[in-house]
């Protein structure tokens, strides 16, 4: 994926700008740009100064600290899974990939065994790795620009060979207040949709025109809607 990903690149050379690999995005991004392309434009491409309320970086640190204690103690369920199928458990895994120039923070990463039931000829398919993206709401929901975030987690392990040389076929989303994991396949269509997104931020950085307004409904809960031009 990633190799199609460059080779697309290369193909596109004419249009693309010599600098677009220089330009390190995030995670982060592709969640925001899903959320609104205004948003990622005001924050990442004029870098608007929004600082998170002290309040949000302490709950959401709070939780991360919370999974983490959790995890020591769950003897039925860890994510979904049973704790003697774990291999490996790792928390806030830092990723990068020079290639696609982007990086982000894996909240948690699980190693698995495979099922006994499938058939395995070499370690290379006897486990699966999974990321584990962990959310805060009142409502157990998996929205679009989770997904998208999960596939470009996958895309970052795979690449970045943290875990070997593996394949992500599943990530998982974990409601830290409901105490519900959801399991969410990472498709190859996913996968793409990631590097096509990656390709359209690395446009709005050349862009004079600012993006389209979404939904009204958005932006009462949005940081940067006091740059916004939009009437709420
Ligand atoms: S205020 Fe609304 S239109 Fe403006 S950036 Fe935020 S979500 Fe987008």
């Amino acid at each position: 994926m990633v190799n199609e990903y460059l080779n697309f690149l290369e193909n596109n050379s004419s249009n693309s700008h010599e600098s677009d690999q220089k330009i390190i995005l995030t995670v982060n991004d592709l969640t925001q740009y899903f959320y609104c392309p205004r948003k990622f434009y005001f924050l990442r491409v004029l870098q608007v100064p929004v600082v998170a309320p002290s309040k949000m970086k302490l709950s959401a640190q709070r939780v991360h600290e919370q999974e983490a204690r959790r995890n020591k103690y769950r003897k039925k369920s860890i994510y979904g899974f049973d704790p003697d199928e774990i291999i490996t458990l790792q928390h806030d895994v830092p990723l990068f990939s020079a290639r696609l120039g982007l990086k982000g923070i894996a909240d948690v990463i699980i190693e698995v065994r495979r099922p006994l039931n499938v058939q395995v000829q070499n370690d290379l398919f006897s486990r699966q790795v999974i990321p584990v993206d962990i959310k805060y709401t009142d409502r157990c929901v998996v929205r679009r620009q989770w997904r998208i975030q999960l596939a470009a987690l996958a895309l970052l392990i795979e690449e970045d060979h943290v875990m070997g040389n593996i394949k992500i076929t599943q990530g998982i989303i974990h409601f830290s207040r409901q105490r519900t994991s959801v399991k969410v396949p990472i498709t190859t269509v996913d996968g793409k949709q990631v590097l096509e997104t990656l390709k359209k931020l690395r446009e709005l950085y050349h862009q004079e025109r600012m993006p389209k307004a979404v939904s009204s409904r958005k932006c009462s809960y949005c940081e940067v809607h006091r740059f916004c031009f939009r009437d709420l």
